[in-house]
């Protein structure tokens, strides 16, 4: 039934770069065959999903949405993959997304270009924006998407649908194709706060293979799913509710948090001065990290080569055709900020700046459960209303990528429509491994 509505809705969004519905099918029939003989299967058995296309599944493809990697092939899967293929979970393809999930509204994509399913004039935000726009218009029931500096929270909020980053080291990253290493996530994009508990279950866990992973076993997520926000304490932060944010979204902000009043939460106003700085430290060592991670593809290893008479040439060639504008970028400004003479003055001067962000955090969740903010400071937009204004692209990630720097975990739930009928998000902001009471807060609200 969901490959059937997928067909129809799929010619309007087009959220997804590649199928695999021969191998759903395959599992699907598989886990009827369980339940026939009464065997227990998992809670995800057989629920159809889908794959941002930047996680790799063993003979898929793993484009990144990239020219790069457009016939690439992984050999193996990524450690999320392993433990829900061992949950009998059915993967329905891949997701498109911005070109190796730089950006904020998946136009950056060098493959498709994928609609909101909401008004398809407009974009579904990014980089996860396949996997918010498949969930939103039920051509997946679930998704996983990946959110280095928003890219799961924004396009959520952006569709209407729930997005969780969760802590940094809490979901292995092994397979996942390197953006930002030290702030990419996968996580879960769901149709409610339920269903991301239970993504949550299948996909967290220690694992050796990512030396970044937190050891120690997990909670059961969905135990957290209980309707009480009573006596707990949420912080709202000033700074989010600043200059920049639409008047619509502030709005929806002060409602939710007036239902939280009702529903017996204690709100207190709290600071974090430092997070107008969050956004440079963000764009700094971000781009750092993915001028280095994106060295690999030099036409020999992975992916695209165009062929030319010797080695520097042929990498030269290969890179300037495989990577889009936006990447190409990144590249540039990340090979500058580490450039010798440069380097202390912004990358190191970011890490530090990093660093008080996290301690800013740290001393409000002494004294607050959680944080409540907006997910973006505007809703959606029109296609091409800022792709040729990078720093018009980059603003709009003023509010998530705070928790991406920290390491936090955060949840974007939706709070309602726009005058112009476009979903608003509103953003719950944990301490690290809090994501317990992020669910239960959210689900609350829900
Ligand atoms: N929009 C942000 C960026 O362009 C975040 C991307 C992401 O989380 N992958 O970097």
């Amino acid at each position: 039934a969901v490959i059937a509505h997928k067909e129809q809705v799929e010619t309007a969004v087009h959220a997804y770069l590649s199928d695999s519905h021969e191998q759903a099918l395959a599992v699907a029939a598989n886990v009827d065959e369980k339940i026939a003989k009464g065997e227990a299967i998992s809670p995800l058995a057989g629920v159809p999903g889908a794959i941002k296309d930047n996680i790799c599944i063993q003979g898929q493809p793993a484009t990144c949405a990239s020219k790069m990697l457009e016939n690439f092939i992984p050999p193996y899967n990524a450690s999320v993959m392993e433990q829900l293929f061992s949950q009998d979970v059915v993967s329905l393809g891949k997701l498109n997304m911005d070109e190796f999930a730089m950006g904020g509204s998946t136009e950056n994509s060098a493959l498709a270009k994928t609609a909101n399913p909401w008004n398809t004039d407009c974009v579904p935000g990014g980089s996860s924006g396949g996997s918010a726009a498949a969930v939103s218009s039920g051509s997946a029931i679930w998704a996983l998407g990946s959110d280095t500096g928003g890219s799961i929270r924004q396009p959520a909020s952006f569709c209407g649908v729930v997005g969780m980053k969760p802590t940094y080291g809490n979901v292995s990253r092994y397979g996942l194709i390197a953006f930002a290493s030290s702030l990419d996530q996968i996580g879960p994009v769901t149709r409610d706060v339920t269903d991301a508990a239970i993504v949550m279950n299948a996909i967290t866990g220690h694992d050796v293979k990512d030396s970044t992973s937190i050891p120690g076993d997990r909670p059961d997520y969905t135990k957290a799913l209980v309707n009480d926000v009573k006596n707990i304490k949420i912080g709202v932060p000033k700074e989010y509710y600043g200059e920049g944010l639409n008047a619509e979204v502030r709005k929806a902000m002060d409602e939710a948090i007036e239902t939280y009043k009702k529903l017996g939460a204690e709100i207190i106003e709290v600071s974090l001065p430092t997070t107008k700085y969050a956004l440079s430290a963000y764009y700094i060592i971000a781009l750092a990290e993915a001028s280095t991670n994106l060295a690999r593809y030099d036409g020999v290893s992975y992916g695209l080569r165009v062929p030319a008479d010797n080695l520097v040439e042929m990498s030269t060639k290969t890179r300037t055709e495989g990577f889009g504008q936006e990447v190409q970028r990144r590249i540039l400004l990340g090979t500058y900020v580490l450039s010798s003479g440069y380097y202390d003055a912004y990358y190191l001067k970011a890490l530090k700046v990093r660093r008080l962000i996290k301690n800013e955090f740290d001393e409000a969740f002494k004294q607050v459960d959680l944080l409540l903010a907006p997910t973006a400071p505007n809703t959606s937009y029109k296609f091409g209303e800022k792709l040729n204004d990078p720093l018009a692209m980059y603003l709009e990630d003023v509010c998530t990528v705070p928790a991406n720097l920290a390491g936090i975990p955060g949840i974007s739930v939706p709070t309602g429509m726009s005058s112009s009928n476009l979903p608003i998000g509103m953003q719950l902001l944990g301490p690290a491994m809090g994501e317990e009471v992020l669910l239960r807060a959210a689900y609350t609200f829900e």
